[in-house]
């Protein structure tokens, strides 16, 4: 059995070489990608400037599958944590955190984390496997479904760090697809500097980021010297300190 087309897994350019591959026209890409990120929509019947003929044939060969919340804590601060289900043994956190000029919401990237840092509580899990980009931009979109942002039309988002579970860079072609949706005026629209990524530092990967999007990145290096760093963040054992400081 082959998997349906989730159609969360495209960002703009795949989604419109999908329309052109099922005989329609790119732009319909554009039509959809509005529904479901400024109108929070994601059924295809109340998708209007669709032809009827294509939301059934979107229906009959894709979804648009959104991972779902399964359990929420509130802080006195507003802080909101969710543990998202992904399936049904795989579950990851977002959490939101309000300030007075901005808010920042934490994603997750990867289930579990394979680069084993001592300090580190996802590490204790092992690794499971790679977020899809439905499930990365999924927890964006579920969380302006919980905040009630697509009814008011209010921002309450700001500011995104790929700071949750995982290193981002080893799930590198998702997380791009989620960084183009997150910073395309059509989808949610951030300014490239508030979206942030954060990794442990797998130089190869930043180097294609910087070739790919230009959107923040942060280096958590937790030592200031190699032999520090090596027994605490074992992956400092393939890219050392002074080659990461190198390339930023
Ligand atoms: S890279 Fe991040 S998530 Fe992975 S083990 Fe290190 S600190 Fe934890």
């Amino acid at each position: 059995m082959t998997d349906i087309t989730n159609l969360l897994d495209y960002d703009r350019k795949s989604l419109e070489n999908y329309f052109d591959e099922i005989g329609d026209k790119s732009f319909r890409a554009q039509q959809v990608i509005k529904w479901i990120f400024h109108h929070g929509v994601v059924d295809y019947p109340s998708m209007t400037n669709l032809s009827k003929n294509l939301r059934s044939k979107l229906e009959e060969n894709t979804v648009i599958k959104l991972p779902e919340i399964v359990t929420e804590q509130k802080s006195e601060d507003g802080t909101r944590k969710w543990l998202v289900q992904l399936d049904n043994k795989n579950s990851v956190e977002t959490v939101f955190i309000p300030e007075n000029d901005r808010g920042t919401l934490c994603i997750s990237s990867q289930v579990g984390c394979p680069l084993d840092c001592k300090f580190c509580s996802t590490a204790q899990q092992g690794f499971n496997r790679n977020l899809t980009t439905s499930e990365i931009i999924g927890q964006v979109w579920i969380a302006n479904k919980a905040l009630g942002c697509f009814e008011s039309g209010k921002r309450m988002i700001t500011n995104i760090v790929f700071m949750g579970m995982g290193e981002p860079l080893l799930n590198y072609t998702n997380v791009l697809k989620a960084i183009n949706l997150l910073t395309d005026d059509l989808a949610f629209g951030l300014a490239r500097r508030r979206v942030t990524v954060s990794t442990s530092g797998i130089i190869p990967e930043i180097d294609r980021l910087k070739d790919d999007t230009n959107v923040s990145l942060a280096i958590s290096l937790h030592a200031s010297n190699n032999d520090l760093r090596n027994s605490i963040v074992p992956i400092n054992r393939s890219y050392p300190l002074i080659d990461l400081t190198g390339c930023m």
